[in-house]
Formats: structure tokens, C-alpha cells, sequence
């Protein structure tokens, strides 16, 4: 075992995870009806006589939820299955209007593929078994003033496509990495929208804990997790809690456990069916669903370039390292911002550092993000030039930056792919704004020998001490010169021509 795996033991215990996410299809209408899908609608205002499982309706196939799935399958290097079936899994619930829920059980429409991504700097990557397309159920409503239940049948036949991965995650922190990176990639290739509060990604986690070698434990299903703090709370909680028992002495017992995010507790909801608890069976409403490999390649072509795919042309194109040219491609957004912002300067490992270091503090500051930054792409591609130019030290620039971004319009959206050329910001503030706060870098060497010589002069002990071999006082005199320069000395070259006056 490597000494990675090692340290990640908790008490001597190994942890397992897998995931189960649901993610929400942004079709219009619903998975096999043509009812709405519209979030927040008046309570079975959004249902119709499908949803509702009244008799001699039949389900019909929604393409736009097939086309999505096809989607997922070819981002995640997937096999995209020829031909696959939809089944019941029956259970009784009263937002069920049906008795069963349709769903896929043996031949799933996705098969296969993977999630790579970082954590921390060491990549990881988790197999996926499967992705199947399901229809949602409807929700209860609990009206405690009025000491009853209603039900709402507006999301009931939402799609849904279930994505499962093996359990091959080995902490939370890792599982929270895969579903930051899962949530990413849908948003990405369009397919759902994300919004975690009102429940379009929701994930249940699978946990379990063994001693290192031993064959896998019983685990526990936590259900609905829908903020990543919660999931990280609710595993973190959950792994200290398997521990305790089995340190205890007590059997694990296979369960479906919900987050309690008040008490921060996980606690059992009901002991796990097992699959033949549903007696799945073929829908014979519906027939296999075909997916010819014309309609793939179609699909394929409508593609946007994908997340890992854009990483590598960042790598190749712009020099940068696999690390920076994945955190630059976290959001369509923010990899566009870069390459408009790169484009003004040429400078592109620059223009990373900025973003991954004074742009995502101020963004996450005032919980911001990238598409309304107040510093527009052309701005700080500017202000990145006038850096790599030699006109502004770096502390100057923060401070152009800190004015520009306390002047800039949130409201006004930031460039998105398709008018990158677009102008957004007024760039000539870049050039006022160092003008007007005399923040030029003092580039004249004539006039910088001149007070490096002065300074010399002044400080004959400083000299002293550096000339019998206290490498420290040359700082002394370096602070002396920048701050008779008022700041704008380059500290590299006071450096250079110091060390020459000394020599
Ligand atoms: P089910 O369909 O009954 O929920 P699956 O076998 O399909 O069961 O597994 C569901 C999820 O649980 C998968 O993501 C899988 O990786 C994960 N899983 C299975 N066994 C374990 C285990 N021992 N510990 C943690 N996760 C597990
Ligand atoms: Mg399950």
C-alpha cells in the first residue's frame, strides 16, 4: 500500500464510497408526457392525466431527455447502448400515483465510462457503472397547521437520469471532488441546470468502512444529499459513526439513512430493500429504447468541447501545467475569460495566476462569481501587459486591480463564448488609473543610478556591514532606495544596480 493510502485511514479503518446521483433533465416537458417541467408551479397545476396514472394513458418517449443521456455517455467515454429497456420497479407511495416508478434495470442506456479530477494535486479518477433514464415522483406535502399530508404531483415524469458510480472513492473529501466534478460537467454539456436547492443534482452517497485487505463492509445509503457541505457533514459523520459501532462491537446493518443538516446527524429512515424487493419487470408500454449510431454521431457533432478536452488544447497552446489548465476549465465561463483575457496580453500563465490567485479571492469574497466579475477580461488582460511590460510592479498592480474592481458593474455580464472579441470593459481605465495614482514603475536607469549612488552615500555602515559579509544589510539599503523612489523603483533591477555600485 502506498503511504497516500495509508495516511487516509481513519482509526485504522478504510473508507468506501460510491455514488448515486440524480441529475434533473432540462427538457421543457416531462420524460413521457407532455406536461411542464417548470420549477415552483402551483401544486398539480403542472399534470397531466399521464402524470396522474389515469387509466388508458400511455407513456410516451421524450427525445430531448434520450439526446441528454447520449450526452452524458459521450462526455464520460461511455458505451452508449444500441438498444436498451425500460422497466417497472413497483413499490407502493402515495406521491406514486402508478405503484411503480419507470425506470431501467438491466440494460441501462449508459454503460461504463469515467470522472477524472483533482484532488488537491493528485488526480483522481472513479468508474462509473452505469447512467439510467427514470421518471421522478411526485412529493408530499406536509401541512402540519392543518394536520394533513397533500400531495403534488407537478414532478412526477420529471427525467431524471440516475448516474452510478463502483465504489472506488476512498474519503469524503474524494467523493465531494467527483460530485464537484460530475456537477460540472453536466452544467456543461447542458443537460441539466444544476440548481442544487431546488433539487436538479441530488446525490446519495454510499458508505462503508473496512480494515485495509478486507473484503468490503456493509455500508449505508445516505439519501438526497443536495449542497456539497452537507454531503461532506453527513459522510463525515456517518464514517465516525460506522467506526463507533464496529469498535463497539455491533454489526453494521445494510440501511437508507437521511442528513439531518440541524442536528448534523445521520439517522436510519428504513432497512435497505433489495432489488428483488421491486420486482422489476419490462414496461410493456414501452418498446426498447434504439439508439441508432447516426443519431450518436449527430449528437457528437453538436458536442461542445468538453472540460478534459479543452484542458489539454490550454496545456498545448498556452504552456500551461495540467494542474492550472484544469482549475481554468472549472466553468465554461471562467475558461472563456481566460483565453479573452489572454488574448489582449499573450500572457497566459499570468493571466492563471491572476484568476487562481487575487480574482477567485475577491469573487469568493463577496460571493461573486467569474460571469459578473467588476474587472471585465479586457481590463485585466491590459493590466497583465502593462505588468509583463515592466510599467507596474505587482503590488502596483493589485492596487489598479483594487480600483478597478471597486468601479466595475456587476450587473453587466461578463464575455461568454460567443462574443469573446467583444469589448466589455472601458480599458482605458487601465492606463487612467496608473496615470492618475502615479503608480508607473520607474523604468529610467539614469534617475534610478542616481539614488541608488545617494543612498551609498548616506549609509556608510549599511555598506560596512555588507562589504564583511552580512548578505542582510543589503536589504536595508534596497528598502532605502524603493522608498526614495516612492515605490517604483523594480526591485530586481535596484538588486542588479546595487550589487554593481558594491561590487
Ligand atoms: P443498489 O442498486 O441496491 O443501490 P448497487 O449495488 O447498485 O446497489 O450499488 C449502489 C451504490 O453503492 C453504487 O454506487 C456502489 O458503488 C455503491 N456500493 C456498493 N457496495 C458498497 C460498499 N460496500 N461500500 C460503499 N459503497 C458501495
Ligand atoms: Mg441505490
Amino acid at each position: 500500500m502506498s503511504t497516500a493510502q495509508k495516511s487516509l485511514l481513519v482509526q485504522g479503518f478504510e473508507v468506501v464510497i460510491g455514488f448515486e446521483t440524480h441529475a434533473q433533465l432540462s427538457t421543457q416537458s416531462k420524460i413521457f408526457s407532455r406536461a411542464p417541467t417548470a420549477f415552483g408551479a402551483e401544486p398539480n397545476t403542472q399534470a397531466c392525466p399521464v402524470d396522474l396514472a389515469l387509466p388508458g394513458t400511455l407513456p410516451v418517449m421524450n427525445v430531448g431527455a434520450v439526446e441528454r443521456a447520449i450526452k452524458l455517455g459521450l462526455a464520460l467515454g461511455s458505451h452508449i447502448a444500441e438498444r436498451s429497456v425500460f422497466a417497472r420497479k413497483n413499490y407502493f407511495y402515495p406521491d406514486l400515483p402508478k405503484g411503480y416508478q419507470i425506470s431501467q434495470f438491466e440494460i441501462p442506456v449508459v454503460q461504463g465510462g469515467e470522472v477524472s479530477f483533482f484532488l488537491g494535486d493528485e488526480k483522481k479518477t472513479v468508474r462509473l457503472v452505469r447512467a439510467h433514464l427514470e421518471e421522478d415522483a411526485g412529493k408530499s406535502l406536509h401541512e402540519d397547521f392543518v394536520g394533513m399530508s397533500g400531495i403534488d404531483l407537478n414532478r412526477a415524469g420529471t427525467p431524471l437520469l440516475e448516474i452510478v458510480t463502483e465504489p472506488d472513492m476512498r474519503s469524503s473529501a474524494e467523493a465531494v471532488a467527483y460530485a464537484k466534478e460530475l456537477h460540472k460537467i453536466v452544467t456543461w454539456i447542458g443537460i441539466c441546470d444544476g440548481n442544487m436547492q431546488e433539487g436538479s443534482f441530488r446525490c446519495d452517497a454510499n458508505v462503508s468502512v473496512r480494515k485495509p485487505g478486507e473484503p468490503l463492509g456493509t455500508r449505508r445509503e445516505i439519501k438526497n444529499l443536495n449542497s456539497f457541505k452537507f454531503m461532506q457533514q453527513a459522510m463525515d459523520y456517518e464514517i465516525r459513526w460506522q467506526i463507533e459501532q464496529i469498535e463497539d462491537g455491533n454489526e453494521i446493518q445494510q440501511a437508507t439513512v437521511l442528513f439531518n443538516p440541524d442536528t448534523g446527524e445521520t439517522r436510519a429512515m428504513r432497512t435497505k430493500e433489495d432489488a428483488a424487493d421491486y420486482r422489476y419487470f419490462p414496461d410493456p408500454d414501452l418498446p426498447p429504447l434504439v439508439i441508432g449510431r447516426d443519431w450518436v454521431e449527430q449528437v457528437k457533432s453538436e458536442m461542445p468541447e468538453l472540460p478534459r478536452v479543452m484542458a489539454a488544447r490550454f496545456e498545448v497552446d498556452y504552456g500551461l501545467s495540467e494542474y492550472d489548465a484544469t482549475q481554468l476549465t472549472q466553468s465554461v465561463a471562467l475558461a472563456s475569460y481566460f483565453e479573452a483575457a489572454t488574448k489582449v496580453c499573450n500572457q497566459p500563465k499570468l493571466v492563471s495566476n491572476w484568476l487562481g490567485g487575487e480574482v477567485s479571492r475577491r469573487l469568493n469574497q463577496d460571493e461573486l462569481s467569474i460571469e459578473v466579475c467588476p474587472v471585465k477580461h479586457d481590463q485585466l488582460g491590459l493590466l497583465v501587459s502593462r505588468i509583463a511590460d515592466g510599467t507596474l510592479s505587482n503590488n502596483a498592480a493589485k492596487q489598479v486591480f483594487d480600483v478597478l474592481w471597486a468601479e466595475g458593474d456587476i450587473t453587466q455580464g461578463n464575455i461568454i463564448r460567443v462574443n469573446m472579441n467583444e469589448t466589455m470593459g472601458a480599458v482605458d481605465r487601465v492606463d487612467a488609473i496608473i496615470e492618475a495614482k502615479g503608480l508607473k514603475q520607474m523604468n529610467d536607469t539614469g534617475a534610478l543610478e542616481k539614488i541608488v549612488l545617494d543612498v551609498i552615500a548616506a549609509n556608510p555602515k549599511n555598506v560596512d556591514e555588507f562589504k564583511a559579509g552580512n548578505a542582510k544589510a543589503l536589504n536595508a539599503l534596497v528598502g532605502q532606495i524603493m522608498k526614495a523612489s516612492a515605490g517604483k523603483a523594480n526591485p530586481a533591477q535596484v538588486n542588479e544596480l546595487l550589487k554593481k555600485a558594491l561590487a
